[in-house]
């Protein structure tokens, strides 16, 4: 399981990727993106996934 970025919906503010435990946010083309393979969904690190937790618009990150 990984989590993704609604590209629509992003105000591509760049939190998500400074966050991000796993280096799995990277601005790519024209917006963000969770590279699947990458994204741990923070388990052992954080109670709740960072990029959700910053990111300023709601349902934005979310499980893929
Ligand atoms: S769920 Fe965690 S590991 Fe996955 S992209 Fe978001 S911040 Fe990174
Ligand atoms: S925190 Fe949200 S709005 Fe900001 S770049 Fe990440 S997905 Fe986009």
């Amino acid at each position: 399981m990984a989590f993704k970025i609604i590209a629509s919906q992003c105000t591509q503010c760049g939190a998500c990727e400074f966050e991000c435990p796993s280096g799995a946010i990277k601005f790519k083309g024209e917006s963000y993106v969770v590279e699947p393979q990458k994204c741990t969904e923070c388990q052992g690190e954080f109670d709740t996934q960072q990029c959700a937790s910053v990111c300023p618009v709601p349902k934005t990150c979310v499980p893929a």
